[in-house]
């Protein structure tokens, strides 16, 4: 008899393999793993996003100057036309920004957590400790003026593009992390 998953020869009968039922049987826990622990999310702080993008509100007023200071009597209309254009996109990408930073979240649960994000659609992954490498956090020192920080969570995967996941713009990060260390061990 072989097992049915990896094809190892069993020494006991039976259908799977120790190492396989173990794994099957831990990812079973971790889908009915209904405990929640904690919860921590990303906070949309306005000071922080404007200096975040200060060199694109910078390029903008730095092309209005110059077009006021053209000193030709119709210049003035295209400077403000433009102002008000970028002002109101300016406007509508914050919104955007906001409702896009404050829908996520990311939950912790006993054998697994759930990050959710999404304005409209909510999007959810799942993920057991089991296939956790490590996680830590960043800040840097914008973010430290606000006192945010990057939740970064580093999969046991070899797929480069999926291996990390951030979670940003999260207020007091170090309470959040020791919380984290905490609950996971
Ligand atoms: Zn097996």
């Amino acid at each position: 008899m072989n097992c049915k998953i990896c094809g190892a020869e069993l020494k006991k009968p039976g259908e799977l393999c120790n190492n396989c039922m173990n794994k099957l049987l831990k990812k079973q826990e971790a889908r009915n793993d209904k405990t929640e622990y904690y919860t921590f999310k990303s906070e949309f702080v306005l000071g922080f996003e404007l200096l975040r993008h200060i060199e694109q509100i910078c390029i903008v007023i730095f092309m209005i100057i110059l077009l006021l200071s053209l000193d030709i009597s119709y210049w003035w209309r295209y400077a403000i036309i433009i102002g008000c254009l970028f002002s109101m996109y300016g406007i509508i990408y914050l919104w955007y920004l906001r409702a896009k930073i404050n829908s996520t979240s990311c939950t912790l649960y006993r054998t697994k957590l759930i990050y959710t994000t999404g304005i409209f659609k909510k999007k959810s992954k799942e993920i057991p400790y089991d296939f956790i490498e490590e996680i830590f956090y960043t800040q840097g020192n914008m973010e430290r003026l606000f006192n945010l920080g990057t939740i970064v969570i580093k999969k046991k995967t070899r797929n480069l593009l999926e291996r990390n996941m951030f979670i940003d713009a999260v207020r007091n990060i170090d309470q959040v992390f020791a919380k984290i260390q905490e609950l996971m061990g």
